[in-house]
């Protein structure tokens, strides 16, 4: 389909200095957990979004110097020449298919610890690192050799930037986590030199390294700055009246403004507090004080919001990491008039999370993310099916969706059976809690994909025992039945049952998600600690209920500090609730009420209550797969060639993998696997003492 011309202004090109973008889609720097340790991987990703036609498509923050070292975090590295390799292969992969590559250079001062490299970080002041599991170390306050050497530092990174064939070369301003950021905000600069105090002084030493970086790079490439406008901290930190002095202060002297919030959690929002476009009223202003182009993010995914963005003349970049990750191949689509088949990002933050533990990128929407290389897994591009097999999969949760989706992508013909009278599994259920609504994506993207399909046929109100999966005699059967909520308070606190749990109302997260209730007061014992214990608190709040928090855990939702929204998660159950117990485990229940106990000291209390939600742990839902099993024999006759288990059936686990698990399975279907190798390509670490040469 030809594209719609009123999205032809997401197709122009913009000029950044000495470069030209061939559109306005613009992959801002993002963290992936792969950098310098998975370069190749990395490279792959970037090189794919290019593909998918990103204008822009820039790292992740790229070290410039030991002192700073953000490990255990896995970013890029440009410490020296060896570093080189690494960037230059993500440019070439970036610029072979038509984007510009963009490096951003970082110094991070407070926010990592240099626990690798065990240098100290240098800092505006001496103050303590800013690092999630606040390190014991503290950075060294700069004086004005250390500046000079610093400024010697991203001199020396720009230069090798150059040479690794980057288009576009940041200084990094934004976030709390760059020394530059750091030197502008007055929370972090304590300092009375000409380097603190006013504002002037705060910015000088971005200015310094912005004239340096200019001088470094003389136009052989395009220069810009990331710069956060506000760290919504009111007077104490940097608002957006100061941060719009100072970019009026620099305006035209780089060749493009990449605008964003502070911190991190700030600017990567999770959609279960803030819809799309959630940063234009920082940003709004921006251009009107630069002739320079300006990015900016707010989880674009609607091609009419990214219109509507620049013909107000708010952005001239539609600025994306997470939409980029959820669809490499986002603007492509657009161009091609395929709005339908848009993989929308549902700001989960599961890609943020997997970053935050230092192991590769991952997506709730998008299982290819990460995978490019090491699997060779294309977000777009599917095999032809290796068989004529027909295909039966039970259940269309996550897993069963995507399994059924890339499968009939193959050419498979899928039948799907579903219990229920309507598809989506728990994602379908949990995306009517508060907040929830953006994750019905994961089903929504399936479903219309699916539905043109000749080849695939789904089946709601269709509950299948192992008698008719033999009688149906798919040759393959794929068995994706998904999980129950346990009853019995067992979990990681609890190895066994928690007593007394039925002498009074106990309700699982199933039972409130099918519509359950019990009137009074409710006792949420959350020993699953990620989302969904604060989201049925919030539920039964909101429809009126008292309700008690409980969690073993020292904080709510624990997990969700990966996802960089714990701290709203914790507020909004703190607002909610009557009482929030942390540290605190439930050891038993009698009629009315529960028995707490803290998990240092065992102090007991008791709480009265009517009714007890355990969201503890889950039981895969795999009877169905353990009696087709028990009946193999009859396979042959009934046709079947295989029976497999797959999402949270085999192990219950996030959604997001379930769909890595229903995606894997259909790419490995009909493919020779040998389950005693290791199923992906490895980068190997260069061993430099051992002798290669006499293997
Ligand atoms: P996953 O996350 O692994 O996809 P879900 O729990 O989200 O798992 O989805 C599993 C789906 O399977 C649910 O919609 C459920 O109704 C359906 N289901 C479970 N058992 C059967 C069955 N025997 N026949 C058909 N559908 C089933
Ligand atoms: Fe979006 Fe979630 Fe994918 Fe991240 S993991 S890109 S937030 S869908």
């Amino acid at each position: 389909m030809p594209r719609d011309p009123r999205y032809d202004i997401l197709f122009e090109p913009v000029k950044i200095g000495p470069r030209t973008a061939r559109n306005r889609f613009y992959q801002v720097p993002h963290c992936n957990g792969l950098g310098y340790l998975h370069a190749s991987a990395m490279a792959e990703m970037r090189g794919i979004k290019a593909e998918g036609g990103w204008a822009v498509v820039n790292t992740e923050q790229c070290e410039i110097h030991p002192t700073a070292d953000s490990s255990p975090l896995v970013e890029m590295r440009l410490w020296d020449d060896r570093d080189m390799p690494a960037l230059e292969l993500m440019a070439q992969k970036v610029q072979a298919n038509g984007a510009l590559a963009g490096v951003e250079l970082t110094y991070n001062s407070y926010a990592m610890a240099s626990l690798y490299t065990r240098e100290i970080p240098l800092s505006p002041s001496h103050l303590p690192v800013q690092t999630g599991n606040r390190d014991p170390v503290q950075c060294r306050a700069m004086d004005k050799d250390d500046i000079a050497e610093f400024r010697r530092w991203h001199r020396n990174a720009a230069e090798r930037a150059v040479n690794a064939g980057f288009d576009v070369i940041y200084v990094y301003s934004a976030h709390n986590l760059s020394v530059l950021f750091h030197f502008l905000s007055k929370r972090w600069n304590h300092r009375s030199d000409e380097y603190g105090g006013s504002l002037v002084n705060r910015v000088r030493l971005l200015r310094e390294v912005l004239d340096d970086t200019a001088d470094v790079i003389a136009g052989r490439t395009a220069l810009a700055v990331r710069i956060s406008l506000d760290e919504l901290v009111g007077a104490k930190g940097l608002e957006k009246n100061e941060a719009e002095d100072a970019i009026g202060m620099l305006a035209e002297l780089p060749d493009l403004w990449d605008v964003t919030l502070s911190d991190w959690s700030n600017d990567s929002q999770t959609s279960r507090f803030s819809p799309e476009a959630v940063e234009e009223p920082f940003v709004h202003r921006i251009k009107k004080l630069t002739t320079k182009p300006v990015v900016g993010v707010g989880r674009f995914t609607s091609p009419d919001t990214m219109v509507s963005q620049v013909r107000r003349g708010i952005l001239d970049f539609i600025g994306a990491a997470r939409p980029s990750i959820a669809d490499p191949f986002l603007p492509k689509k657009i161009e091609e008039g395929r709005l339908d088949e848009i993989r929308e990002c549902i700001g989960c933050n599961i890609c943020v999370a997997h970053d935050e533990l230092s192991v590769p990128i991952r997506c709730t929407q998008n299982p290819t993310q990460g995978e490019e290389w090491r699997k060779g897994w294309h977000p777009e591009r599917a095999a032809p099916a290796g068989s004529e097999s027909g295909v039966l999969v039970v259940g269309s949760g996550p897993a069963g969706l995507e399994c059924a989706n890339h499968l009939t992508q193959r050419g498979y013909s899928v039948t799907i059976a579903e219990a229920r009278g309507e598809s989506g599994g728990r994602v379908a259920r949990e995306a009517r809690l508060p907040g929830l609504n953006a994750w019905a994506r994961v089903q929504e993207h399936r479903e219309l994909l699916l539905k043109p399909r000749a080849n695939a046929d789904i089946y709601l109100e269709s509950p299948l025992d192992a008698e008719a999966v033999l009688e149906f005699g798919f040759e393959r059967v794929v068995v994706a039945t998904g999980s129950e909520w346990r009853r019995d308070g067992i979990a990681r606190y609890h190895q066994h049952p928690v007593p007394g749990l039925d002498m009074l109302p106990c309700l699982t997260p199933d039972d409130i998600l099918d519509g359950k209730r019990i009137d009074g007061h409710v006792l949420i014992y959350d020993d699953d600690h990620y989302y969904l214990g604060s989201l049925l608190a919030e539920q039964l709040a909101n429809e009126g209920r008292k309700v008690t928090y409980v969690t073993p855990a020292g904080i709510v939702s624990s997990w969700s500090v990966a996802t960089l929204d714990q701290h709203r998660i914790q507020k909004a159950v703190i607002e909610c609730c009557d009482a929030v117990h942390v540290n605190t485990a439930l050891i038993a229940a009698d009629a009315g009420k529960a028995v707490l106990e803290c998990v240092f000291t065992g102090r007991e209390t008791e709480i009265v209550c009517d009714a007890i939600l355990p969201v503890t742990a889950r039981l895969p839902k795999d009877q169905l797969f353990r009696d087709l099993k028990a009946r193999k024999e009859e396979w042959a006759q009934a046709g079947i060639k295989s029976v497999d288990l797959i999402g949270d059936a085999y192990a219950p686990g996030t959604i997001a993998a379930a769909v890595y698990a229903g995606h894997r399975f259909a790419r490995l279907l009909d493919e020779e696997t040998d389950r005693d190798a290791v199923p992906f390509r490895r980068e190997m670490t260069w061993i430099e003492d051992y002798d290669y040469g006499a293997r």
